[in-house]
């Protein structure tokens, strides 16, 4: 059975090495010292060892069942989510108002990957719930904050998000749910709602549904879509869960992966919900919820290909087959270990080297979410949203690609469900669905968030790679393994961009057809200038005379081999951006 530990040291360096966390002017990072994240690294790292990971698999074989009305867990579960509670991990990085810790978004970040490398179908209750905190935390009213939020916050209720209907996911403007006033200024809601995660469940005392429907009578399509929270018990004046409210689980779906999280058909009938926001206003409300959900589900992707790539190094040390080409390396044993093969080695290389250069990309991320909610940063909001598809696209279809990878290490028994290698191939699968689905974060990046600001956010983003080359190049090894392959890749980036302005007006087929590289495109320049930080700052702690030199060396090897071998895939996605609209949109329909 696979095993997982988290990656502290990885973490550690990236904060504290690279992002230099305790010395940034972000309120609540001067407490960041690297004492205190090992310490809250490393307790979320014992418990996900020991309590999380060994229910992953229990999870993935029993799954959930509906019986009698009742949606039960795996065995473990509702113990293991009490654990968690009671260790105080719900809350934080939630508002200490409502009995969150108020630390930083970027600590919850690396925690979030630590968990779900765990068991991400597990960490899936709480994070939904966390999700829908945060949306009631920036719309809701005083009596709604002080309502649900303390309860959400210990995840003694949970929360959902309810989009999507049998006939709309992307599209929601064909949403039919609707939410129908009442004399007492609540709403009743009616209609269904599919795929809804973490729908229901033995876990917690309530769980509070956040719903999008539509007000009759308002504008038609997106805009007469309103956000509604619509409790599966309704709450009574003392603050404690009462009357059952008309909403209840159709189904649980059977589903490729995520075995463990309740996927639910949700019906509601009549259920009483209270509008979220203001009325027509619902996307914006439930954009609160899905921007942190989306480098939530990046940081899922990355997570499955981290706690994969543990697995498949151990099997590759300890599989013993063939003999190294250039000479027996394990000459008293039958054959030697695989990781002597320069094709295991490309493999192990290619997930070592997208896992640390990702994780990087959403801390550094994170610390723009921080900068721009404790700062007020425009800047860094700008940059974060412009950011959010590439890391949601990019780092699922990457992540997923590594589990792949990592299967592949351990042969037929990568294919056998006994070793678990195809549970974290199968977990990782729906990142690249759900929360937008890929093809979808390619359109937003391409045809919104681009041209955003005027573009702004993208030009200084193409200032910071600049002003960073500029920089760092008088080391020869830097300049030459780093800074110039970065500064070909960000050109390519600027290249596609300027085809997309010049030739999108004139067609817009010009620039979808060429969304999806662009949006692999991007994601290599970013974790391209991630490897150029992390090589500067690994660099500079062996000038400083930092004793572990094999952990620093090993991470400027890593990085050339990025640079070297991974960023060089932009030529292909501009090469593929610039041959236009043409060879994509080329057969009628009926030719296919
Ligand atoms: C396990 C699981 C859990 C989920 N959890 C939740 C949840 O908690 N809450 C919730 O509300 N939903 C949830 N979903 C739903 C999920 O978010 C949707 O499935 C997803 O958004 C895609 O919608 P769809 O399935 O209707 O596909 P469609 O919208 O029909 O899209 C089909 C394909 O077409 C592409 N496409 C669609 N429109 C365009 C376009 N304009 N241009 C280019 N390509 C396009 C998409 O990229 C996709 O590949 C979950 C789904 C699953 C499977």
């Amino acid at each position: 059975m696979p095993t997982f530990t988290a990656p502290v040291k990885d973490m550690q360096f990236v904060l504290h090495d690279v992002l230099q966390t305790s010395t940034q002017d972000v309120p609540g990072y001067e407490d960041l010292d690297r004492d205190f994240t090992a310490a809250i690294l490393e307790e979320a790292g014992k418990i996900s060892t020991d309590v999380f990971a060994p229910l992953n698999a229990v999870g993935d074989q029993q799954g959930v069942t509906l019986e009698n009305g009742v949606v039960r867990t795996p065995e473990g579960f509702k113990a293991a989510f009490d654990q968690f509670r009671e260790g105080g991990w719900t809350g934080l990085d939630c508002d200490p108002e409502y009995g969150g810790q108020g630390l930083p978004y970027l600590l919850s970040t690396a925690t979030g990957e630590i968990f779900s490398a765990a068991n991400m179908a597990f960490m899936m209750y709480p994070g939904l719930t966390h999700g829908a905190y945060s949306a009631i935390h920036a719309h809701g009213s005083d009596e709604q904050k002080q309502t649900y939020l303390p309860k959400m916050v210990t995840c003694e209720w949970t929360g959902t998000m309810n989009l999507t209907e049998p006939h709309c996911g992307t599209d929601l403007g064909l949403m039919r749910t609707k939410a129908e006033p009442q004399d007492d200024g609540s709403y009743k809601i009616t209609g269904q709602k599919i795929f809804i995660s973490a729908g229901d469940h033995d876990m917690s005392d309530n769980v509070i549904h956040l719903v999008l429907a539509k007000i009759p009578g308002g504008p038609e399509g997106i805009k007469g879509v309103s956000l509604f929270i619509v409790p599966k018990f309704i709450v009574k004046d003392d603050n404690t869960p009462g009357e059952r409210n008309a909403v209840s689980v159709g189904k649980i779906e059977e589903k490729m992966g995520i075995h463990g999280n309740a996927t639910c058909v949700m019906n509601y009938d009549g259920a009483v919900g209270y509008l979220l926001g203001e009325e027509h206003k619902g996307m914006r409300a439930m954009f609160t919820m899905m921007n942190e959900a989306r480098l939530g589900v990046a940081m899922q992707g990355l997570s499955q290909a981290t706690v994969a790539y543990e697995n498949a190094l151990a099997y590759a040390k300890d599989r013993l087959q063939g003999r190294a080409i250039t000479g027996a390396e394990n000459p008293d044993g039958p054959a030697d270990p695989l990781i002597v093969h320069p094709d295991i080695r490309r493999s192990l290389m290619d997930q070592k080297s997208f896992i640390e250069g990702a994780r990087a990309f959403g801390l550094w991320s994170a610390s723009l979410i921080d900068r721009s909610h404790r700062n007020g940063d425009a800047e860094a909001e700008g940059l974060v949203s412009l950011m959010t598809p590439v890391l949601k696209g990019f780092l699922t279809d990457q992540g997923f690609d590594m589990t792949v990878l990592a299967q592949q290490v351990y042969g037929g028994h990568g294919y056998i469900e006994e070793w678990g290698m195809s549970q974290f191939t199968r977990d990782a699968r729906i990142t690249m669905i759900y929360e937008g689905a890929n093809g979808v974060q390619a359109l937003d990046l391409v045809g919104r968030k681009l041209a955003a600001g005027g573009g702004k956010p993208a030009m200084a983003f193409f200032e910071e790679i600049k002003s960073f080359i500029k920089a760092n190049s008088d080391d020869e090894d830097l300049k030459a393994n780093f800074m110039e392959p970065l500064k070909t890749a960000s050109k390519q980036l600027q290249e596609a961009a300027m085809f997309f302005m010049q030739q999108g007006m004139k067609n817009p087929n010009e620039a979808l057809a060429g969304s999806y590289d662009f949006m692999h495109l991007f994601g290599h320049v970013c974790l391209g200038y991630m490897w150029a930080r992390m090589a500067v700052a690994a660099k500079s702690a062996l000038d400083g005379g930092a004793e572990d030199r094999d952990f620093y060396e090993s991470k400027l090897a890593t990085g050339r081999y990025y640079m070297a071998r991974r960023l060089p895939a932009c030529a292909m996605h501009v090469a593929r951006i610039t041959s236009g609209a043409a060879p994509v949109m080329a057969l009628d329909a009926a030719n296919f």
